[in-house]
Order: C-alpha cells, then sequence, then structure tokens
C-alpha cells in the first residue's frame, strides 16, 4: 500500500473491534492478567502497549517505511528517550548547529552533567564532519529542515558517514513529514517527530514518535516505560485522527508555502525569503534531490527592521500571532522574540537569525487569503 492507504488501514485492527469502522479509545489503565507475563509484557498504558498505541506503532512504522515504531508523550520525551537510550557516560554526540531549542538545551545543558559530550558541525559541508569525530562518537543526530532558517543538510551522506564509522544516524523528521522525506529509504537508524506538528496536524495535542529500526525502538520502548514518558490512549485516539488526513494536509500545504514564498520573494518590502522551494535557497538543489516538497514552513526578513516586522505582526488577520506549527491553522511568529529569545543576540546573529525575522507556518487556509492578508499587511 502508498502512504495515502496506509495512513487510514496500516496497523487498524483485522477483524475490526466490535464491527467499528474506526478503532475506539481504549481508556483503560490495566488488563486482565495473562499467563507468566513479566513485567514488559503487563498490558498497562506506561508500558505502551494499549490497543490504541499498538495502533498508531503500525501505522507510523509503515508511513515511514520502517520496522518499528513507539509513540511518546511529547516531542522532547522522544527525543530524550531515544538519546538516553544509547547513551553513556563518556560518549560523544555529533550534531548539526540550528538544532531545535529543546534539544540543543538538552544536549549542551543536560547531558553534559552525564558525562555526555557534543561537537556541532555544518550538515551541508561533509568534508568538516571527520574533524569532529572522537572514539567515543555514538549517534550523528541532525534535523530534516531546520528551524526557521529551513536549511537543508547533505542528508543522503549523514547514514553513509555515521555508518562508515561505527556511528548511529538520527534525524528529526518533523518538519518534512513522511509525506516530504523517508528518513529509512537512506538507512537512518531512527527518525524522531514532534506529532504535537503535522503528524496531528490539528494544534490540539502534545505527542511524538520514535521510527526506526525494529531493535533499536525496542530498546527505545524499554527506556520509555521507565522514564515514562507514554502518551495516554485518549491522546493517541487523536493523533491517529489527525493522521489519516496527513498527506492532503502537506501536499496542500506544500503548494501553498511555495506560492507565499513567491510572493514574498517578489514584494519591495522585503528583503529576503528563506525557503527551499526558492532557487535563492542555499538547500534547493539538494532539497529538490531528497524531498518530494518543500514543507509548509518559510522564512523572510523585511527591509524596514524589527520596527516593520512587530508592525506586520499586530496586521496579519489570517494567520495567527503564535509559537509552533504545523497545524491547520496558519501560524506566524517572530523567532528572536520567541523560539529564539533564550540566545545572546551576538550568538543569534552567528547561526543567521536576524531580529526581524519573521517565520510563517502555512495552515490550510486559501492561498490567495493568506498571500491578500500579508500584502495588505505589508502596505
Ligand atoms: C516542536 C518540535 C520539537 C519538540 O516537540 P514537542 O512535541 O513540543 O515536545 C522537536 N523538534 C522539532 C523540529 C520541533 O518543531
Amino acid at each position: 500500500m502508498r502512504l495515502e492507504t496506509q495512513l487510514l488501514h496500516a496497523g487498524e485492527p483485522r477483524p475490526r473491534i466490535r464491527d467499528a469502522v474506526v478503532t475506539p479509545i481504549f481508556q483503560s489503565s490495566t488488563y486482565m492478567s495473562g499467563d507468566n507475563e513479566g513485567y514488559h509484557g503487563v498490558r498497562y498504558i506506561r508500558l505502551n502497549n494499549t490497543p490504541n498505541h499498538e495502533v498508531l506503532h503500525a501505522k507510523l512504522a509503515a508511513i515511514e517505511g520502517a520496522e518499528a515504531a513507539v509513540v511518546t508523550s511529547s516531542g522532547m520525551a522522544a527525543i530524550t528517550t531515544a538519546l538516553l537510550t544509547v547513551l553513556r557516560s563518556g560518549d560523544h554526540v555529533l550534531c548539526q548547529s540550528n538544532l531545535y531549542g529543546g534539544t540543543h538545551d538538552f544536549i549542551t545543558k543536560d547531558l553534559p552533567g552525564l558525562g555526555v559530550t557534543s561537537t556541532f558541525v555544518d550538515a551541508a559541508d561533509p568534508s568538516s564532519w571527520e574533524r569532529a569525530l572522537t572514539p567515543r562518537t555514538k549517534v550523528f543526530y541532525v534535523e530534516a529542515l531546520t528551524n526557521p532558517l529551513v536549511l537543508v543538510g547533505d542528508l543522503a551522506a549523514v547514514p553513509r558517514f555515521a555508518h562508515a564509522h561505527g556511528v548511529l544516524a538520527f534525524i528529526d523528521n518533523t518538519f518534512a513529514t513522511p509525506v516530504n522525506f523517508r528518513p529509512a529509504d537512506h538507512g537512518y537508524d531512527l527518525s524522531l517527530h514532534s506529532a504535537s506538528k503535522y503528524l496531528n496536524g490539528h494544534t490540539d495535542l502534545v505527542a511524538g514518535a520514535a521510527i526506526g529500526r525494529g531493535e533499536l525502538v525496542q530498546k527505545v520502548k524499554l527506556k520509555l516505560d521507565h522514564l515514562g514518558g507514554t502518551l495516554d490512549p485518549h491522546a493517541c485516539f487523536l493523533l491517529h485522527r489527525g493522521m489519516k488526513t496527513l498527506a492532503l494536509r502537506v501536499r496542500y500545504q506544500n503548494e501553498s508555502a511555495l506560492a507565499v514564498a513567491r510572493f514574498l520573494e517578489g514584494h519591495a518590502a522585503v528583503a529576503r525569503v528563506h525557503y527551499p522551494g526558492l532557487a535563492s535557497h542555499a538547500g534547493h538543489s539538494r532539497a529538490r534531490e531528497l524531498m518530494r516538497g518543500f514543507g509548509g514552513v518559510l522564512s523572510f526578513e523585511l527591509r524596514g527592521g524589527v520596527d516593520a516586522a512587530e508592525a506586520l505582526l499586530r496586521r496579519v488577520e489570517v494567520a495567527a500571532f503564535a509559537p509552533s506549527l504545523g497545524g491547520t491553522e496558519s501560524l506566524i511568529t517572530r523567532p528572536a522574540a520567541t523560539s529564539h529569545a533564550g540566545l545572546d543576540p551576538d550568538e543569534r546573529r552567528r547561526i543567521g537569525i536576524a531580529d526581524a525575522l519573521i517565520r510563517l507556518s502555512v495552515g490550510i487556509e486559501s492561498t490567495d487569503d493568506l498571500i491578500d492578508d500579508l500584502a495588505r499587511a505589508l502596505r
């Protein structure tokens, strides 16, 4: 089956439970005991094995063409649990600069206390990777598309390089989604998601997922059983429901974001647009080779600087002025004042995030309404 069909049918119980076409919510923390279960065989919500978990695990693995998957209580639960599964004191992580803020802080502020060090590299420059390796490098960690500049690393080279050096390759695939990029096809060991974004797509829950090689996902699952970052069955049900329209939403968002990016690039008040679908973007040719679409997030800078950016944010009416991304409603934000406010201004400039930069997550509203609204606000 192809992804569109898998989103609806992969992992669904057969025969259907009491003939219900939709898998019901199993809001039961515990289940009747069988024989000789052992701790991890007990059926209990924290052990991630209710029918609502199982259907999601099978569906997520299917849509990324991977062996197995596990859902978690947030994207950060997936990322931290996965890293803690494979890292020991003395180990080292190689990672891409410009990582998602929570991941960056976990790697640089929490892991050192556990004796784990890290080095940041340019994911688009493979020639810089080898000198960053140490004998204890365990993981090479990258993101499919970064926030907010939507950079595209040499994503095909990452797993090849990692495996040639006995290192695991992890990727945060939140921004690309399996509609646009399938990490397992390129040999990644693990793909991580904030399912709070595109997978659920409706901006009404927080969830995460780790998808990849079966034996590794099983280890992450056992670690998750202990750390406790479990997704509740009701949230599983909502995520399951949201995922059914993933392909429809993401394809529309790919097209709409490209149209908005082209409009902005042609506008006199706009200094720069960052979107991998534009020929002017540094990652354009890599994105064309690797991805089926360029995603629904773009960012841009106004010639008028911070004051003009603030004025625009107050005037737009279709996109909501709010952080986060990947939902049905368009969201607009200024990273220097929100997601990247914690960095000092020099550090922000060094990683290319201008104070006047605006990030737009394109939803599923009419593309023309989004463009008309931006045109009016820019005027
Ligand atoms: C939001 C996000 C996360 C964190 O996910 P939560 O569900 O908020 O915990 C991780 N990575 C990326 C790329 C994100 O956008």
